[in-house]
């Protein structure tokens, strides 16, 4: 039985880790994230960079705000993304998420 129970959604990926991890596979992320939001983040469809190849990789793309440089991400796969990575612990809660991180200006319109 596993002892420690850290919040972490489970995860089936062959990597032995009860969490996921910045060095899992980038199939990991299915576990945290909707099939509509994991398909053309793993794909990196039309992006300037190759795809993503572990948790890790799509961390750093979220955290240099490229992911909106992938097709078919809009606002909504986005937020499902970085709330994917937050459960997986991979970023911090309250990461904001597109180009104008830098900013003050609250995005505030829903
Ligand atoms: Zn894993």
């Amino acid at each position: 039985m596993p002892a420690c129970d850290l919040g972490s959604p489970p995860h089936g990926c062959r990597c032995g880790a009860h969490q996921i991890t910045p060095a899992c596979p980038v199939d990991c992320l299915r576990a945290v994230m909707p099939a509509a939001a994991f398909n053309p983040l793993a794909r990196a469809s039309g992006a300037p960079f190759s795809p993503p190849a572990t948790a890790g990789d799509v961390a750093g793309l979220y955290q240099r705000h490229q992911l909106s440089q992938i097709r078919g991400l809009g606002i909504r796969r986005h937020r499902e993304i970085s709330h994917g990575l937050q459960l997986a612990g991979l970023i911090s809660a309250g990461s904001p998420p597109g180009p104008d991180a830098a900013g003050s200006q609250p995005a505030a319109r829903a």
